[in-house]
């Protein structure tokens, strides 16, 4: 059986082409799946009841199973999705104030191999790239799902996206041209991996990239982060001067705030100081718990503190809302399991 989703028109039209059936059908099957969320052929009623029989002989939309839906107070919806090998992700929907957009979280992998000591991702190391198909595949179950159309998306869910480039690139390109939503409404998160970075920056694209910066020293950062022994502060500082050299664009940093441990004034200073020559906005994100560590949440006093001492410094900052933290939902609450 062949998989509607992730397909192009063209490729689409490989197939009503052995159907002998022109490529005027082949644009409307592209449309119900991208633009109005099919879930099966038989939804498809602007085709013939024939040439809908014909195809469900050989074609599904979606092999991708909703596991667990669960929705939080504050709007989040967050689902469990099961690929045909059994392997699990999550993907989540937030809603912002601003009603108009709605924002997909995807995940790139199933686990993750950097090993944050904060992350429950990385608890569960790295079991396997999700493909193209796959990432996109999180998008139309929400649409689907729904009924609604997916306005942003953020590659902040399992995984790190630029260990699996290849997928993300090509994913980020329907998105793009079937969606139809921005480049500038996609934003991929890297916890820094120099080679992807230096990748990116050779590309002429309009979306943002974040970077999981987390301390603004080595020894620090290694702690939290042990991809800091491979590409350490340094280094990333070189890459990320030269991705905005090259291709104009200002960065997000991302920096997850823990209590008494990266959230004192000497770290905001030190934090300030090594992006005062680098485009960038910051985003500070509380930490949210996850088992297997004893990190804490600092408290909002803590929180405001950091955000002023960077602001001085001439950066624009914002502080990440918490979404969905009472369904694990919540950034670095994902584990791709059932609790
Ligand atoms: N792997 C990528 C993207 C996914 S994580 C990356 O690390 O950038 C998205 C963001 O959530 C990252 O900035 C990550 O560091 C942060 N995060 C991970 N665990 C967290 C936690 N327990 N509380 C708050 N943020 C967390
Ligand atoms: Fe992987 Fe990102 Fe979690 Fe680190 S924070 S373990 S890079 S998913």
């Amino acid at each position: 059986m062949q998989v509607l989703t992730g397909l192009s028109q063209k490729e689409i039209e490989i197939i009503t082409d052995n159907l002998h059936q022109s490529k005027f059908r082949a644009r409307q099957i592209h449309n119900w799946i991208y633009l109005k969320s099919a879930s099966s052929i038989d939804d498809m009623t602007d085709l013939s009841k024939d040439f809908r029989e014909q195809l469900k002989k050989i074609a599904v939309v979606s092999n991708v199973k909703i596991k667990i839906k669960q929705i939080s107070s504050d709007g989040t919806i967050k689902y469990l999705l099961e690929y045909p090998d059994g392997e699990c992700v999550e993907t989540v929907l937030m809603r912002f104030d601003n009603r108009a957009n709605l924002t997909a979280c995807v995940s790139s992998q199933v686990g993750c191999a950097v090993n944050c000591s904060f992350c429950a991702t990385g608890k569960r190391g790295f079991v396997r790239n999700l493909t193209y198909k796959e990432i996109i595949e999180q998008v139309l179950t929400i649409q689907r799902d729904t009924g609604l159309k997916v306005t942003n998306v953020v590659f902040m869910g399992q995984g790190e996206p630029l260990l699996n480039l290849d997928n993300v690139l090509k994913a980020m390109e329907i998105f793009n041209e079937s969606f139809q939503i921005g480049q500038r409404r996609i934003t991929v998160s890297t916890s820094g991996i120099i080679p992807g970075i230096k990748r990116l920056a050779e590309l002429d694209m309009q979306s943002t990239l974040a970077i999981s910066l987390h301390a603004p020293e080595h020894d620090l950062r290694k702690k939290l982060m042990p991809i800091e022994e491979k590409f350490n502060l340094d280094e990333l500082k070189l890459a990320l001067k030269d991705y905005v050299q090259k291709t104009g664009r200002r960065i997000t940093v991302e920096y997850l705030l823990i209590k008494d441990l990266n959230d004192t004034v000497p770290c905001a200073k030190k934090l300030a100081e090594y992006l005062f020559d680098l485009k960038c906005n910051v985003n500070i994100i509380p930490y949210n718990p996850t088992a297997d560590n004893d990190y804490q949440r600092p408290s909002n006093n803590a929180i405001m503190r950091f955000k002023c001492l960077l602001e001085h410094s001439g950066k624009k900052v914002t502080v990440r809302l918490e979404r969905g933290a009472d369904i694990d939902a919540a950034c670095g609450q994902l584990k791709g399991k059932v609790n």
